[in-house]
């Protein structure tokens, strides 16, 4: 990539906690970064977050005093790690004859809005990147943090510095931006779940969108949502790898006629952090699930797949959702507390943790049928019990329990036992477009089985419904 652009390029580093994780990993990335400075690359802004469970040991602690306490003060503990580390950074950039600044979010100037612990990119500043730059001095900008209109310190939500590079970028019109990792790129699969799971080299923003939204790890989704909105190439690659071509390019949707020959699935992804649950006996009164889903918002809880069918031969509705296992007490808060209520006090609820969401995602779908066929085909052969089901244009997702996920390789049992095996150049229609691995291609195939109505419920174009 930087072959591509030339000496000229404006580039943003982005180096994750592993790769500063320790004094040790801090020199040796502050001698990288030396390196391709004196070879004259001068135009890079370098974003940082805190050195691995830094952040973690933060919340803990504002857990510890007080596991209520005020989003301002949790956001401003939490936020300390990345003051750290960029501090540490410049010192050992310093050492490497490299003279560089620190910026705070304040004293750049990462505008956000007011909403504490999540709080969303509004504007940057980047006059002072440019003044650095002038003057032959590398800007090392703290990821992860913000600050309000109020002048409050604010962070983006965990992994948020992922997307403070990518804003930086944007707001720089830089070339690129680097998301320095502790893998390689992006995965077709977790390669602890699935071992010959490959390097996808190039994604579309699509694709990678879901992939980061569905649990692959390696990216902050708002990260890619802003790089599809600006289009700004992202690359994810090893900080300790230095081969240039091992590396995942995420950019440009791939047109239409391209989507044909696309793989079916370009990854598998697994978030075992899924809690469910279902409302019975609900009342069947127009409202009342737009009061339940309304007052779990007015908490910022996230609620995942949801599965509703109104069925004419009960007297009751049913309900269904899943949401983040470490928002299940609020939202049975809520919910017990709509219980006391008129309208929902004939209502039952039950409340399960220790689910899993499996996931499998590609542009080649939109192209095809049967994708969803298969997977319930392979799931329902190692006698795997589908919670819930919800699919898109390029996605399939299936909750499950937990447990079937626990022994390894349990993923690349269910997909067939082949999954990310055999040649990588294989594509539906014979011809080369970006090439992520096609591997679970013939796993797959068309089947001519298209999910639209099943026993307990219907398939729409964008979202699914089967089972409570
Ligand atoms: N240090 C923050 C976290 O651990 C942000 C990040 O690493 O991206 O969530
Ligand atoms: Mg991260």
């Amino acid at each position: 990539m930087y072959a591509r652009f030339g000496k000229q390029a404006v580039v943003v580093q982005k180096y994750g906690g592993t790769s500063v994780g320790s004094v040790e990993r801090i020199a040796s990335v502050a001698e990288r970064i030396a390196k391709q400075y004196r070879d004259g690359y001068t135009n890079l802004a370098i974003v940082v977050s805190a050195m691995s469970g830094e952040t973690n040991r933060l919340v803990d602690l504002v857990k510890q005093v007080n596991p209520r306490a005020n989003e301002k003060f949790y956001d401003l503990a939490v936020a300390a790690g990345e003051q750290v580390s960029i501090a540490l950074l410049a010192a050992a950039l310093e050492r490497n004859g490299v003279q560089a600044r620190c910026f705070l979010a304040f004293q750049l100037g990462i505008f956000t809005d007011p909403l504490h612990a999540k709080a969303r990119i509004q504007s940057i500043d980047t006059r002072d990147i440019f003044n650095c730059w002038n003057v032959g001095i590398l800007p090392v900008i703290a990821g992860f943090q913000g600050i309000s209109e109020e002048g409050e310190l604010t962070t983006l939500g965990r992994g948020g510095s992922d997307t403070s590079a990518v804003a930086i970028a944007a707001a720089l019109k830089a070339d690129f931006c680097e998301i320095n990792t502790d893998v390689n790129g992006v995965y077709s699969a977790d390669p602890r779940l699935i071992p010959d799971a490959r390097l996808i080299r190039e994604l579309d923003y699509e694709v990678a969108l879901e992939m980061a939204a569905l649990g692959s790890k390696v990216l902050h989704s708002r990260c890619v949502e802003l790089g599809a909105k600006y289009k700004m190439p992202i690359v994810v690659r090893n900080s300790f790898n230095p081969n240039d071509s091992e590396r995942t390019i995420i950019m440009n949707s791939i047109n239409s006629t391209e989507i044909l020959e696309a793989p079916l699935v370009s990854g598998i992804t697994l978030d075992k952090n899924i809690a469910k649950l279902s409302i019975t006996r609900l009342p069947k009164v127009s409202g009342l699930i737009t009061e339940i889903f309304g007052a779990i918002a007015e908490r910022n809880i996230n609620v995942d797949i949801i599965v509703h069918n109104l069925l004419a031969d009960e007297d009751s509705m049913r309900v269904g959702f899943t949401i983040a296992r470490e928002d299940l007490p609020a939202t049975e808060e809520v919910l017990r507390s709509l219980n006391r209520k008129p309208p929902f006090r004939e209502m039952s609820i039950f409340a399960e943790d220790g689910f899993a969401k499996v996931s499998a995602v590609g542009v080649g779908m939109k192209s095809q049928s049967g994708v969803a066929g298969r997977i319930f085909a392979a799931l329902s052969q190692k006698e795997v019990d589908i919670h819930m089901i919800s699919t898109s244009e390029i996605k399939v997702s299936c909750v499950v329990r937990s447990e079937v996920m626990r022994k390894p390789l349990g993923a690349r049992r269910w997909f067939g036992g082949n999954c990310a095996a055999g040649s990588s150049k294989k594509s539906l229609g014979g011809a080369t477009v970006p090439s992520p691995p096609q591997t679970p291609l013939s796993l797959f195939a068309p089947s001519g089985l298209r999910v639209t109505t099943t026993d307990q419920g219907v398939t729409t174009a964008n979202h699914s419904i089967l089972s409570v």
